[in-house]
């Protein structure tokens, strides 16, 4: 079986594991040379590091003073999970619809968005590909409201020479398990706006740091990889990841993932291996780079690659494509030949759906159509091969199907 992602299982990241317990001494030394590295290389004054994605969000929406029913436009196609995060707050979310080829928000939509009552806009540059961030940040300044970036999928993505992230008001960076600069979860919030980065410090500082959480994190992470990457992996994946345990399993895999989520201060050890990363990602940028060009390229023509390089240079996150006929049957056919590919919510979910907005028209035909392809950092050559092989079959397969 060819697994949809892959954890990188690192003996520099075991022994800082090792080490760890030793070093606590010197861990605000290491996170605060953490931020530093990361406010250079993504050109922002304030580099924040919190305990994930959606905490950076959390303190952003805070520190910019939005209460309950102030009106945010959000991403029609994004990951869902931050919508009971943002609705927990109060705020009234207003989706965006997206745009067919780029699964991102346009300038056009957004401001179809906005209305008198809205209070900030909060965009994505889903996947690694830049969204129109110059003429939506453009709206934002004519209507005197703050723009967030989620950068979860974007270290690495330029506009203009410019690293994302640095164009709005605030961003939010993921260091979870699956993103590009991972150190077993984890956040950055970044941010030129002074008062809303003290605001963010002072929450911070009143938490208390834990090395243990992350640690415990990769120990598990560590465990369901060898499970992952073992012989038994291809007859779960086609149990689990079958038409009628597909999506419960996906709510129960994330409920898990949830419990392991820290809520505690950046520790040091997360930050020693997230300036290893941050160190080397532009090679890893290059490798992944080398690898969708290779693999795009020789795509059979019924998958169509996400439009990625309208608005700036992309970032690497996970290759998704649009497949126009039942996905849910390709995915099914393809577990049976050993390729496991995501759709539905496994993803990216129809958030204007889950809002229960009927207005949002391309988001729901996009979620029903994007399907994730197993291609990440570290996909062996033969593996990469096969896949191709396998789905070409698959493809004509199907095309015969629709013949008969
Ligand atoms: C991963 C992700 C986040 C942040 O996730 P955390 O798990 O909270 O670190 C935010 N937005 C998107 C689109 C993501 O994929």
């Amino acid at each position: 079986m060819i697994p949809r992602r892959r954890i990188p299982l690192e003996f520099a990241d075991f022994l800082e594991w090792i080490r760890a317990p030793f070093l606590a001494a010197r861990a605000a030394a290491d996170v605060a040379a953490f931020e530093r590295e990361f406010g250079e290389r993504f050109q922002v004054p304030h580099a924040i590091a919190v305990a994930s994605g959606r905490d950076a969000l959390g303190l952003i929406v805070d520190g910019l003073g939005l209460t309950a029913g102030d009106e945010v436009v959000i991403p029609a196609y994004t990951l869902g999970e931050l919508l009971p995060f943002l609705q927990g707050r109060g705020l009234t979310l207003v989706p965006a619809d997206v745009d067919r080829d780029s699964f991102n928000v346009t300038a056009d939509s957004v401001r179809r968005a906005c209305s008198p009552r809205t209070r900030a806009i909060l965009v994505v540059h889903l996947l690694g590909a830049p969204c129109d961030i110059v003429g939506i940040l453009a709206i934002a300044e004519q209507l005197g409201i703050p723009l967030i970036e989620d950068c979860a999928h974007a270290p690495g993505a330029e506009v203009a020479g410019r690293p994302l992230g640095s164009f709005g008001r605030a961003a939010l960076f993921s260091l979870e398990v699956n993103k590009a600069l991972m150190a077993f979860g984890g956040g950055i919030l970044a941010t030129h706006d002074d008062t809303l980065a003290a605001q963010a410090r002072a929450a911070v500082a009143r938490r208390p740091r834990r090395e243990w959480p992350a640690m415990k994190k990769m120990a598990l992470k560590w465990i369901e990889e060898l499970g992952v990457r073992s012989p038994l992996y291809g007859p779960l994946a086609r149990y689990l990841f079958s038409d009628r345990r597909a999506g419960s399993f996906d709510r129960l895999y994330r409920k898990a993932n949830n419990r392991v989520r820290s809520h505690f201060a950046f520790s040091g050890f997360q930050a020693r291996l997230a300036r290893r990363r941050l160190a080397r990602l532009d090679d890893r940028q290059a490798r992944l780079s080398e690898l969708w060009s290779q693999t795009v390229a020789v795509l059979p023509a019924a998958l169509r690659v996400q439009r990625r390089q309208q608005f700036g240079t992309p970032a690497f996150y996970n290759l998704v494509v649009r497949f126009d006929g039942d996905v849910r049957s390709l995915r099914q056919r393809a577990l049976a030949a050993g390729i496991d590919l995501g759709i539905g919510d496994e993803v990216m979910s129809d958030c204007a759906a889950l809002l229960g907005r009927p207005d949002c028209p391309v988001s729901a035909d996009v979620f029903a159509h994007a399907v994730l392809l197993p291609v990440y950092d570290g996909l062996p050559e033969s593996a990469r091969r096969r896949l191709l092989a396998r789905l070409d079959a698959l493809l004509q397969g199907s095309a015969a199907e629709v013949a008969a």
